[in-house]
């Protein structure tokens, strides 16, 4: 079950509205009062571009008027007057500045001076009294001018940036809505506050604002068939171990429908600092993309189970047809020779693609022995160095070494290394070849000076049936099935496989097996 907290808990009061505080008909004196005590309190306008006129002007009329009737009706002592109405001007300016801008502040101002002036008219001062009264008058006058102008500017400053954050909030919230993959955004606890509706429909239901991914159970999925617990989630792991996680794949399963698949990104929001202030998640449904991958999957299987049986047989006809012709002549020699490689050709593709659906369906077995690894380097080397006479394969044994292992496949993946070696790089270059060992492994790599492969290629090129597309490859045969199988090959004796490469300049590949593996193969 998602844990239950309304949405509304994590939509942010991006605008505070001034007008926003309470139910217009509801007249009850709680509410009157609330209303009223909103209405007074500066902070309930930071953000809202809303300046009055008209209540700095009555107000500071009010406050003139109030002082007028305090000072010389109740109080008539000049000196503790003129104290209390400068104090009670300048809180009402800062009042004004605050809650209404340079306008309001400017407008209490003016009113304040006007007071004074009507003060000093109607006290009817004169001589000395007169022209201190005006100097006060004018003095005061440009110190409340600028404490409105600094504090109406400042509550000014702060309400545009507080409506920029807003606009923005807004904005990314419409792309967010918009996007068409799943997007979860969590507070640095891994706390949801933000998730578009994509999510929902991923999930099957609504994704409860608040939840805290790590700790609640998000949904009955599956990761590589066993059940997720909360810490798996992808979320959970970026905010735990600090790092991004990419393209993690789960299963959902979701009561009375069949289940999804999922591609689960994360990674961490930083501050200037680098302290984690949220995390984001995408979450892709490749539902359709994994029923094409296993149509094709299928059919892959099917065409090279199919193909086997009629191309083992025009291999024999081909075989026994050189047999029986004795005294061939050149062309007709020529031709079966033709013949015999295409079928080996097809031969190989074909048993290619059983390997990989072999693999595919973990059908690929493995018989182990103990053999020389430099050895069979060498034999493989001398096969295809027979048949490539255009290039100078260069051979170098740093150890002797011992393996314990599935010989033909090492074969395999070593043939595959080295053909590629041949057929991407120009004739007449050379191949370096070497077999070592490290602390607990043996090495061997493969060096060509072709057409290399550039740096975002080179992870992929391991996957299956995946080819470079550049025009220089284009005029390469082959289905991009046999790095795939080398590393899963490579992967089930527990050793490693990668390449170093620079585009123009060739490549290396290595792989290593560990020297002491005994155990049984997966
Ligand atoms: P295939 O060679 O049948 O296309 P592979 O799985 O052996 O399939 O290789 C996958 C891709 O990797 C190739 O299409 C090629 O683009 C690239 N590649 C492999 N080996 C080399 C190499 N030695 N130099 C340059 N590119 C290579």
């Amino acid at each position: 079950m998602l844990i239950s907290i309304h949405r509304e808990f994590l939509t942010y009061p991006i605008h505070r509205n001034i007008h926003n505080y309470g139910n217009i008909s509801d007249n009850s004196p709680v509410n009157r009062l609330k209303k009223l005590t909103h209405y007074l309190n500066p902070f309930a306008y930071l953000g809202v571009k809303k300046y009055s006129v008209f209540f700095p002007l009555i107000f500071s009329l009010a406050v003139s008027l109030l002082s007028e009737i305090f000072a010389y009706v109740i109080v008539q002592d000049p000196n503790i007057v003129g104290i209390y109405i400068i104090f009670l001007n300048v809180a009402t300016i800062i009042y004004f500045s605050f809650r209404d801008g340079i306008r309001g502040g400017l407008i209490t101002t003016l009113i304040s001076i006007l007071y004074y002036f009507y003060i000093i008219y109607t006290r009817h001062y004169h001589d000395q009294q007169l022209t201190s009264g005006i100097q006060t008058t004018i003095i005061l006058g440009l110190l409340y001018y600028l404490l409105a102008l600094i504090i109406g500017y400042l509550k000014q400053r702060i309400d545009s940036l507080i409506e920029r954050e807003g606009d923005e909030k807004r904005r990314l919230q419409a792309i967010i809505q918009q996007l068409p993959v799943g997007v979860i955004i969590t507070d640095h606890k891994g706390r949801v506050v933000e998730g578009n509706k994509q999510v929902d429909y991923i999930l099957g239901q609504q994704l409860e604002l608040g939840t805290v991914t790590g700790r609640d159970t998000l949904a009955t999925a599956k990761f590589n068939n066993k059940p997720v617990t909360p810490s798996q989630w992808p979320l959970a792991q970026a905010l735990a171990t600090g790092k991004s996680v990419t393209d993690k794949e789960f299963t959902l399963h979701k009561e009375g429908a069949k289940p999804i698949f999922l591609q689960i990104s994360a990674s961490l929001i930083t501050n200037k600092q680098g302290k984690t202030i949220a995390a984001a998640s995408i979450i892709n449904d490749i539902t359709i993309q994994k029923q094409l991958e296993k149509r094709k999957d299928d059919f892959v299987n099917m065409a090279s189970h199919e193909l086997k049986t009629p191309i083992t047989s025009m291999k024999l006809y081909v075989d026994s047809l050189d047999m029986r012709l004795k005294n061939k002549d050149e062309k007709t020699s020529r031709i079966i020779e033709g013949l015999k490689y295409q079928t080996e050709r097809l031969q190989k593709l074909v048993s290619d693609l059983l390997d990989v659906s072999r693999l595919q369906t973990g059908k690929l077995t493995f018989a182990k022995e103990e053999f020389r690894l430099d050895s069979l380097v060498s034999e493989t080397i001398d096969e295809l160095q027979r048949i490539t006479p255009n290039k100078k394969i260069i051979y170098t044994v740093r150890s002797l070494i011992k393996i314990y292992a599935d010989k033909f496949r090492i074969y395999q993946v070593l043939t595959n290394l080295i053909t590629n070696a041949i057929k991407y790089s120009p004739d007449n270059s050379d191949i370096n070849i070497s077999v070592g060992k490290t602390d607990r492994n043996a090495l061997v790599s493969v060096q060509d000076f072709g057409i290399g492969i550039q740096k975002d290629e080179q992870k992929r090129i391991f996957d299956r049936l995946y080819q470079v597309s550049s025009d220089k490859e284009k005029t390469f045969p082959g289905f991009g099935t046999g790095l795939y199988i080398s590393k899963e090959i490579i992967k089930r004796h527990k050793g490693n496989i990668w390449v170093e490469s620079e585009l123009d300049n060739g490549s290396t590949f290595f792989f290593t097996l560990p020297l002491k593996n005994k155990e049984k193969l997966k």
